[in-house]
């Protein structure tokens, strides 16, 4: 791919360092991360091996990334990791990579949060955390396998709310059986928590997991589409009247400012660093774009991330096809959309006849140079991604 076309991509767009930590207290019956139970691990080496990595990383980059906007500490349950091991790897990060621009997020479990925890996350420079909330009921939560109660969950989001105001919930909903009136009750419980941030997403049941085994053996019936496209509408409707719209297909905030500043970046094709088990890149330098996958098991990561060597499974470098589909079916997730001069630089002039098509079937709109989805649109979103890259 030619300079002038990289441009369009990489870290003029966003820079973030994202940390991937796979060790949770228990394990979730839908979960499909890359996830390790905790159990009474040491965690020195999986810390060490990490700051290797964004060491290591940095030095493949040479000059060509300046200090980073973001780091993002996600998994599993990164609120597992203990506050020295936290200030080891925010340490690193700014001796290694310069003094962060942007907000440090942690995704926190509502059972780790306590004052003294947030107190501590606050002396690190985290600024913004994420807690897995799930539901607020307990029969759902017992059924997601969580280790909290609705209770948990309400006190714990009331406590960070007053070290973090900028802090987002994340809730599950199209689960089997739930009701439009059900939803919408917990739903706007929820969002009496007063949070500026939520993340609102569908179960999905994914094949290797203890749901999907279940489903497999009959035992559990997902809702079907229409159920789940019903309960979407429904979500907006609720979060729009109260002030917290969509900004990306799962996620509203209250005010722009208050919108994710690292997942922008995946969604703007900037560039991230991603360290620990299985974690993914994109790295933008010298003539192209790759992306980068860590070992997944944690004993193989940390053998392979140390003296100065990356955590790398392996790297690809993208063709321009492949950076052209992934700023497509990227930017079309937020609900801005995407600037239209920069993907038909990316990928040449896009197919006029077929963006008619999508337009008169109501689920893209252009305005002043943008293509986004609209609200049927975004229940599509892969299909219309799909469409226009063929
Ligand atoms: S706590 Fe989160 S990351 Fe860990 S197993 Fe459950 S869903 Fe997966």
């Amino acid at each position: 791919m030619d300079y002038h076309r990289l441009d369009e991509v990489g870290p003029g767009h966003g820079f973030g360092i994202y940390v991937h930590w796979p060790y949770c207290a228990r394990i979730c019956p839908y979960c499909d991360f890359n996830v390790y139970a905790a159990k009474d691990r040491d965690e020195t080496p999986l810390i060490e091996a990490i700051c290797n990595d964004i060491a290591a990383q940095k030095a493949i980059l040479l000059r060509s990334h300046s200090a980073p906007d973001t780091l993002y500490f996600g998994g599993g349950t990164p609120s597992l990791i203990s506050p020295a091991g936290l200030s080891r790897i925010i340490a690193t990060v700014a001796d290694r990579c310069g003094a962060l621009r942007g907000e440090i997020t942690l995704e926190a479990n509502p059972n780790d949060i306590t004052p003294q925890r947030l107190a501590e996350w606050k002396a690190l420079g985290v600024t913004r955390l994420s807690i897995g909330v799930q539901s607020l009921e307990d029969d759902t939560l017992a059924f997601l396998g969580r280790d909290h109660s609705g209770d948990d969950a309400r006190r714990a989001v009331a406590l960070a709310l007053e070290t973090f105001p900028n802090t987002s919930v994340d809730l599950i909903y199209a689960r089997p059986g739930q009701t439009l009136s059900a939803w919408e009750k917990e739903l706007t419980a929820a969002l009496d928590f007063g949070a500026p941030h939520l993340s609102l997403y569908e179960l999905t049941i994914e094949e290797r997991t203890a749901f999907g085994r279940r489903a497999a053996r009959g035992e559990l019936v997902p809702m079907d589409e229409d159920g789940q496209a019903d309960l979407y509408e429904l979500t907006q409707q609720v979060c729009e009247s109260a002030g917290l719209p969509a900004y990306e297909i799962s996620n509203h905030a209250r005010a722009p400012e208050l919108q994710s500043q690292h997942n922008q970046i995946y969604w703007n094709s900037g560039d991230w660093i991603g360290v620990g088990p299985g974690a993914h890149g994109r790295l933008t330098y010298g003539t192209g774009r790759n992306a980068t996958v860590c070992h997944r098991r944690p004993a193989d990561y940390i053998a392979a991330a140390c003296h100065g060597r990356v955590g790398w499974a392996e790297t690809e470098r993208l063709g321009e096809a492949e950076i052209g589909q992934e700023f497509l079916a990227m930017g079309l997730r937020v609900a801005k959309g995407l600037d239209m001069a920069r993907l038909e630089r990316l990928t040449g002039p896009l197919d006029t006849a077929r963006l008619a098509q999508l337009e008169e079937a109501g689920l893209l709109s252009r305005d002043k140079g943008r293509l986004a989805l609209t609200p049927q649109g975004r229940l599509l979103a892969d299909h219309v991604a799909a469409q226009l890259s063929k």
